[in-house]
């Protein structure tokens, strides 16, 4: 019933729900902006998703971006995205999450915990999202693990410039 009401009062007010912390999902608010298709597939997470999981970002900037595809190439650590630019990304545009996988409250990532990032993927891929997990030859070994987007971002407008 719980969710029904939050699922119902977020298409009626669209755009302008504001989310809260409760529930499966830690830091829900970095999520803010994101389209509503995924908006309210973590709200329905909230009360019914398999495991705990703390949002890392949401909507990224053109700086932010710049930043991530400076990684691995002019900068220090492993190439994390292909994108040069912001528009090019279903961050970007609204349409993608980035989390972690919470094991007794304290963000997990690694091989060891890719049975439960699977899980979250599959509750995603059930409600029709697409996960990086999949992407395992680009992103190998475990492809990107803690990323979900809707399939058809590329038909978002850009959210920020
Ligand atoms: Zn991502």
């Amino acid at each position: 019933m719980l969710l029904l009401v939050i699922v119902v009062a977020a298409l009626l007010i669209g755009g302008s729900v504001r989310t809260v912390d409760y529930g499966k999902v830690k830091n829900i608010a970095r999520a803010d902006g994101v389209t509503g298709q995924l908006r309210v597939a973590l709200m329905e997470y909230q009360v019914s998703g398999p495991i705990d999981i703390e949002i890392i970002s949401g909507v990224r900037t053109e700086e932010e971006q710049a930043r991530l595809y400076a990684q691995g190439r002019s900068t220090p650590g492993e190439i994390v995205t292909y994108a040069a630019h912001a528009v090019d990304t279903a961050h970007g545009r609204g349409g993608a999450i980035d989390f972690a996988v919470l094991v007794g409250g304290v963000q997990t990532y690694g091989s060891d915990a890719r049975h439960l990032y699977l899980q979250v993927a599959e509750w995603f891929e059930a409600r029709g999202f697409v996960s990086g997990i999949r992407w395992t030859k680009e992103f190998p070994p475990d492809g990107d693990m803690g990323h979900i987007n809707v399939s058809n971002w590329k038909a978002l407008a850009m959210r920020l410039s």
